[in-house]
């Protein structure tokens, strides 16, 4: 059916058709680098990350530009406080944003500008916002003229003469709904020279210069946390939409999205009101890919909250999801061996439908591997990728898609051995593939440390098991234990099984 996405503008889900054919431009407003990031950050980032790899596994190419508020009241304020620049607190905690991001599997944007670094463009847009009548000079500042644009509250559904004033006059500013594009310098901070004196730019001001440098005056998705449908994307709105003058659509984004609040004891998590868990505190406590699936377990829109009991729970599902794909990934031979039986499972396989061979499969043949709960169920890898396509197109109902996921898991793990390994294949194919859009993937995704020691791990223990075999073989049992104990204590525990010894890591 393709995807749909939840419009914050027109309050509804509509078809997300991309404005050029297979290319998508989506812009993401980015972290302000006044404070180390909190979990609540990382909620509202991976939404974005989702659409992004369900965008690329449906053959879209995505930019997408995620900007970095390097200028702001709060970065002043607090590099103040700690005795340092603004630009070296900007630049710490930027790096400390992109770390996160990184260690919960968020890709890196496409673009990821600075907002110092465009005072340029936000001249020229401020100029021409002036040269159309939507802007004013006033106290060394200059202002949004929120009267000049009819369709101002159009996002946020708000009537503007409906909208309370503002409690605190500022100098300049003609009316109280208005907006600052440039702020006047004050002493002892940061400015730029502009044309209508030394100053800084506003918040809003930046993100559309940002997003109409990389992705032009009308683009296909626009998003943010819910918080900042008003004023931020409002006034972002206005600005691009008033400079773009007449002959415009009226839109700067196609498609607004926006993510739902994570909240602690019912409250927003955020710094100022100081409920807020930071990333570091929170992966003392979870791995990152837990934290990534607690955090993507609800639906975007919805709000999360953050307890720990409820990231318990997401823990405890996703060492099922994982234990199915390592215990499967094992018995098979790797994920090589895997894929390879999937591939050649024609009907049943997974490998068939998720390269779109479908269409031309052998009608009529058996499901391979005598699973008889596939029968009973009806679900085969097929079905359950196309369970899992649905509900990601439906706006990313990812409550759907996990449960896809857990009914592949249970289907596989009925089969869980040697015996029914082209069934378990194309289980644990079709699991991984869905668990690779949600960025779960444990092999491909979250290798276990060390993984890249495991060839050489397995070489050495198929020494110690046939030493082990050896001993048993000439009936010195003792030596044959002996060899188990010490490799227990090492970490490495020996099963006997109907196939054979096997081996893991305690
Ligand atoms: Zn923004």
């Amino acid at each position: 059916m393709g995807l749909h996405l939840y419009d914050t503008r027109r309050r509804r889900v509509r078809p997300f058709e991309p404005l050029r054919p297979g290319h998508v431009g989506v812009y993401v407003c980015g972290p302000t680098v006044q404070s180390p990031p909190h979990v609540g950050h990382l909620r509202t980032a991976l939404p974005f990350d989702l659409m992004r790899r369900w965008l690329v596994q449906s053959g879209h190419a995505v930019t997408l530009v995620q900007n970095v508020t390097d200028i702001d009241d709060k970065i002043i304020i607090n590099a103040d406080r700690d005795g340092t620049s603004v630009w070296e607190l900007a630049t710490r905690q930027t790096r400390a944003f992109d770390d996160a991001y990184r260690t919960v599997g968020i890709l890196p944007p496409t673009i990821q500008p600075r907002a110092t670094g465009h005072i340029p463009e936000m001249i020229a847009l401020i100029s021409a916002l002036i040269g159309a009548g939507h802007a004013y000079t006033g106290a060394g500042s200059v202002w949004f003229r929120v009267g000049s644009f009819t369709d101002y509250g159009a996002l946020s559904h708000q009537r503007p003469d409906a909208m309370l004033p503002s409690a605190e006059s500022e100098p300049g500013k003609a009316d109280p709904r208005d907006f600052a594009l440039w702020k006047a310098a004050r002493p002892g901070e940061p400015f730029w020279s502009s044309p209508w004196g030394d100053g800084r730019p506003g918040w809003h001001l930046e993100c559309s210069a940002m997003a109409g440098k990389y992705l032009g005056p009308v683009f296909d998705i626009h998003g943010g946390g819910l918080d900042l449908v008003f004023p931020h994307h409002e006034n972002e709105r206005a600005q691009t939409v008033c400079a773009a003058g007449a002959g415009a659509t009226g839109e700067m984004a196609r498609y607004w999205m926006h993510v739902g609040l994570l909240t602690t004891g019912g409250t927003k998590m955020s710094k100022s009101l100081g409920n807020s868990v930071l990333v570091a505190d929170a992966l003392d406590v979870v791995r990152p890919q837990v934290l990534r699936y607690h955090l993507l377990s609800a639906h975007y829109r919805s709000t999360l909250e953050y307890t720990p009991e409820a990231l318990g729970e997401s823990a405890a599902a996703h060492d099922r999801v994982e234990t199915f794909v390592r215990n499967a990934l094992d018995i098979l031979g790797g994920p090589g061996e895997a894929a390879a039986l999937a591939a050649d499972d024609g009907e049943s396989g997974a490998g068939s439908v998720l390269r779109g061979r479908a269409a031309r499969g052998r009608p009529g043949s058996e499901v391979v591997g005598g699973a008889a709960g596939d029968a009973e169920a009806g679900l085969t890898p097929q079905r359950a990728w196309a369970d899992f396509a649905a509900a990601m197109d439906d706006d990313l109902a990812v409550g759907r898609a996990l449960a896809a996921i857990f009914s592949a898991v249970g289907q596989g793990n009925q089969v869980l051995s040697k015996a029914h390994s082209r069934a378990l294949a194309g289980w644990v194919d079709v699991t991984r593939r869905m668990l690779g859009v949600l960025g779960l993937d444990p092999h491909e995704q979250w290798p276990s440390a060390g993984a890249e020691l495991r060839p050489a791990l397995d070489g050495v223990m198929q020494i110690a098991l046939d030493l082990r075999s050896a001993a048993r073989a000439r009936r010195d049992y003792a030596e044959a234990d002996s060899i188990r104990s010490r490799l227990a204590a090492a970490g490495l525990i020996v099963e006997d099984t109907p196939e054979g010894q096997r081996w893991h890591l305690a």
